[in-house]
């Protein structure tokens, strides 16, 4: 097995997360070596939906103009509609959150590449088609990976590994963090051309036979559109990829794809949103993004919290290689400040799912956010991870009410 030479940190998965973290670590002034199984532009399957939150992320990292410039489609807000017809749009301006008012649609081999681009600019060697098949471990203590790229095994050792695989466990299954897939949402999407009517805003369908689940439709310019389905496993006899294909035949945004055209196949992948199951780091190494499980519990979206797993791990990690320290103890601070950011909002947003996904809910819930702009507001926050899904879950006043659409399915 041949050997390289030692980076100050070696990074699996050049998703969003992954490349993230190799760029702010590259920018740092560490030695940073970037590993992917695949090899680059490959598309994720993904509905390439950039919340305002990844958009806050990206301007953050200063990238924001260049991710636009690539982007086909900028979004100011959602068009949602319930199994009876009733159709809310969603202004992402209508919150003072703090966040940019818009998000953007970016097909991901196109975003993913850049990312990659962005961390190779900034320092980080970027090692394509190689895939970690084991992780060197000295007892506890993760000492580095091994690799198979064209045909050879390599052992690479640093004093910090980042795991940033997504929905893929084999090397949570090595570290014994977990057995098996946990429960996950299963979706499905395909690339269509000659779409009508498709607008500046991210489509939601929640229809009898796909819930709890729904559709999308994202624009992608010029009659093109990413569409797909999203599905919390809970009995359903069809598959994804067959809801999907039922939507787009006979579902009802039916008429706005008579002329449309499937480019290439629909694939499926799970999404993982079980957040926090087991902690985000340990003796020499951190997890980070889906491989943690943090993707929004009922929207699907997660490659914002790939982008602030990773800007959270940066500093923390830094500072722990500067100390020469990468033991557990030493990077639990990353563990404690996702925790602090997200643990209560994917315990909320999982009660809320579970109260929210069934028909008399839904219809209340969009018909009454149509006509009531303060619970218009409340749920566009929630969405955004900008209000905590606890105001409705505990509070009183209008965070009751809005409980009472959820919790009594009758109230109309
Ligand atoms: C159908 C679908 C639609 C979605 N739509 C949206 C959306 O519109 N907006 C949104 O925000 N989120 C969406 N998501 C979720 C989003 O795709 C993920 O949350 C996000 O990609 C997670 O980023 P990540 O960097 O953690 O992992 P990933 O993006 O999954 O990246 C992991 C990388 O690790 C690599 N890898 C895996 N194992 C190994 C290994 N052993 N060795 C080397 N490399 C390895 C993979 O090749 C991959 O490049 C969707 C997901 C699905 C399935």
């Amino acid at each position: 097995m041949a050997h390289t030479a030692t980076p100050d940190i070696v990074v699996v998965g050049a998703g969003p997360a992954g490349s993230a973290l190799a760029l702010l670590m590259a920018r740092a002034g560490a030695s940073v070596l970037l590993l992917d199984k695949a090899r680059f532009p490959r598309d994720k399957t993904c509905g390439g939906g950039l919340t305002p939150r990844a958009v806050a992320v990206l301007k953050r990292f200063g990238l924001l103009e260049a991710v636009e410039s690539i982007a086909p489609q900028r979004v100011t807000g959602a068009h949602l509609r319930s199994p009876s017809g009733h159709v809310w749009r969603m202004e992402f301006s209508e919150i003072d959150s703090g966040l940019p008012p818009f998000g953007l649609i970016v097909p991901r081999y196109k975003l993913d590449e850049f990312l990659v681009e962005q961390a190779v600019s900034a320092g980080a060697s970027f090692w394509p088609g190689a895939g970690v098949t084991d992780l060197t471990m000295e007892g506890r203590r993760v000492v580095g990976v091994a690799v198979r790229r064209d045909g050879r095994r390599e052992e690479i050792r640093a004093p910090l590994t980042a795991i940033a695989t997504g929905a893929s466990i084999s090397l949570l299954k090595r570290l014994g963090l977990l057995r098996r897939m946990p429960p996950v949402i299963l979706a499905a999407r395909g690339y269509y051309s000659s779409v009508t009517s498709l607008e500046g805003s991210l489509e939601f369908y929640f229809e009898g036979d796909m819930l709890p689940g729904y559709a999308w439709v994202f624009p992608l310019g010029d009659g093109k559109a990413n569409v797909g389905m999203g599905m919390f496993p809970k009995g359903q006899r069809k598959s994804p990829r067959q809801m999907l294909e039922e939507f787009v035949r006979s579902g009802p945004a039916a008429d706005r794809f008579r002329s449309a055209r499937l480019d290439g196949r629909i694939k499926g992948y799970p999404l993982r949103t079980d957040y926090p199951l087991y902690d985000a780091h340990g003796d020499g190494y951190i997890l980070l993004g889906e491989s943690v499980g943090l993707v929004n519990p009922i929207s699907g979206e997660g490659i914002d919290l790939a982008l602030e797993s990773a800007e959270i791990a940066a500093p923390v990690v830094l500072s722990a290689l500067e100390r020469g320290e990468t033991d557990a103890h030493s990077l639990k601070e990353y563990d404690l400040r996702l925790r602090r950011r997200f643990e209560g909002y994917f315990r909320g947003m999982r009660i809320l799912r579970d109260r929210a996904m069934v028909p008399s809910v839904l219809d209340s819930l969009i018909l009454r956010s149509a006509r009531n702009p303060e619970l218009a507001r409340t749920v566009t926050g929630i969405n955004l991870g900008v209000v905590s899904p606890w105001v409705v879950i505990k509070k009183p006043g209008l965070a009751w009410r809005v409980l009472r659409y959820l919790a009594h399915r009758t109230f109309r």
